[in-house]
């Protein structure tokens, strides 16, 4: 325990410390905090469906029907009807052949790599990917090359150079880039993958939700359909709940069922998340009312920030990065205006390049234009007196 205890002081002295906020209620557009309401720009709560009443009635019901947990892991037998249901829903929403939840995206990154390569097999990872991915990656025993960021070049003179030594090759990409809010190449990631005959992999927990036609994400936007061998999703972003899940073929669907650990050795979701979930896609599938929502405070915040004169970054989605630099401001920026009503957290090495520190402001489909003016102008106010802008 010493070595904890002086751990813990080297990381207090190198003002790397920190504990979460407590949230005194719902995460919504403005949530209370030390019993002050704050307008919240760092949720991923983007369509509002964390807090939507289809989504509470139908957890209700399921917790009536199914009770509060479902007493086993997947494959011995804690698969509900319900579970099975979600899978199918998914893949059809997707407009792929199969769909399998798991627990959290992140278990489903570091579940599905490791079961689908391994020794004698190679992955090539965009260098800005989730560290879901990482540990992924590492688990899996395959060997690992990094790409530069959304570099088609360098990507294909690692498969150039490294193809022939390997049995099976799967290149890695977030579909958006969650600090700075770009979309992968897919369309360029497809075409080397297919010219090297690599298998293609793209995790898409911001793209889901967002992007494409009534939110079916980034391979959607792309019409790629059938392209990409491995499509990951969270349900805890746009969807609002919790858990994750891999879209692709039936065998894909399958092998995990046999092999993929968090399957094997941990408990399925619950079904009033199941329910949730389900009433969610329900909502995606019958309306773009909160996709459109989401997108028109997107611009609308985005115009605002950049008559301000505030470096937004090259954002191609929701996210939004106010690009500050030094880590010392950006953390005395975010301090100053949480005690004037905006939480927007700020983003520091080793999260992104060193400087390049930033506050990230995450716009959601629940704000009004009003929340939106009235934080800009708390944070162009803060940064004026800051000497940020
Ligand atoms: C948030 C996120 C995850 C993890 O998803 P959870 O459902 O919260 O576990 C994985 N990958 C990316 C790119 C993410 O942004």
């Amino acid at each position: 325990m010493n070595t904890i205890n002086e751990k813990l002081l080297d990381l207090k002295e190198r003002k790397l410390f920190k504990l979460p906020l407590v949230l005194e209620g719902a995460n919504e557009a403005v949530v209370s905090i030390d019993g002050k309401k704050v307008i919240n720009l760092s949720s991923n709560n983007y369509l509002g469906f964390a807090n939507h009443p289809k989504l509470i009635e139908a957890s209700k019901k399921a917790l009536d029907k199914y009770g509060v947990g479902s007493g086993a892991v997947r494959t011995i037998v804690g698969n509900m009807d319900i579970h099975e249901e979600l899978d199918r829903r998914l893949a059809k929403f997707k407009r792929e052949e199969a769909a399998l939840v798991f627990q959290s995206g992140y278990m489903c990154n570091v579940g599905v790599i490791q079961a689908v390569v391994g020794r004698g097999d190679l992955i090539i990872s965009d260098e800005l990917n989730h560290a879901s991915i990482i540990d992924g990656v590492r688990l899996s025993r395959a060997e690992k090359a990094i790409f530069k960021h959304s570099d088609m070049e360098d990507l294909e003179n690692i498969l150039k150079e490294k193809r022939h030594l390997y049995k099976d090759v799967l290149i890695i990409t977030d579909g958006v880039f969650s600090m700075d809010g770009d979309l992968a190449k897919l369309p360029e990631i497809v075409k080397l993958a297919k010219k090297y005959n690599a298998l293609t992999y793209v995790d898409d927990a911001h793209g889901s939700g967002v992007l494409g036609e009534n939110g079916r994400g980034t391979v959607d936007h792309f019409k790629l359909h059938g392209q990409v061998d491995f499509i990951i999703g969270t349900l805890s972003k746009a969807i609002g709940v919790v858990g994750g899940y891999v879209s692709s073929s039936k065998e894909v669907r399958e092998w995990l069922l046999n092999l993929g650990r968090p399957q094997l050795f941990s408990t399925s979701i619950t079904p009033a998340n199941a329910a949730a979930i389900i009433a969610s896609i329900d909502i995606l599938e019958s309306t773009t009312e909160y996709t459109e929502k989401l997108w028109d405070n997107a611009n609308y915040l985005k115009k605002l920030l950049k008559e301000k004169g505030f470096n937004i970054g090259n954002s191609e989605t929701p996210i939004t990065p106010i690009i500050v630099g030094d880590e010392a401001k950006t953390i005395e920026l975010s301090k100053k205006i949480l005690e004037r009503g905006v939480f927007a957290s700020p983003i520091l090495f080793p999260t992104v390049p060193r400087n390049t520190a930033r506050l990230r402001l995450m716009p959601t489909a629940m704000h009004t234009k009003k929340d939106l003016k009235a934080a800009v102008e708390i944070i162009y106010k803060t940064s004026k007196e800051l000497n940020i802008i």
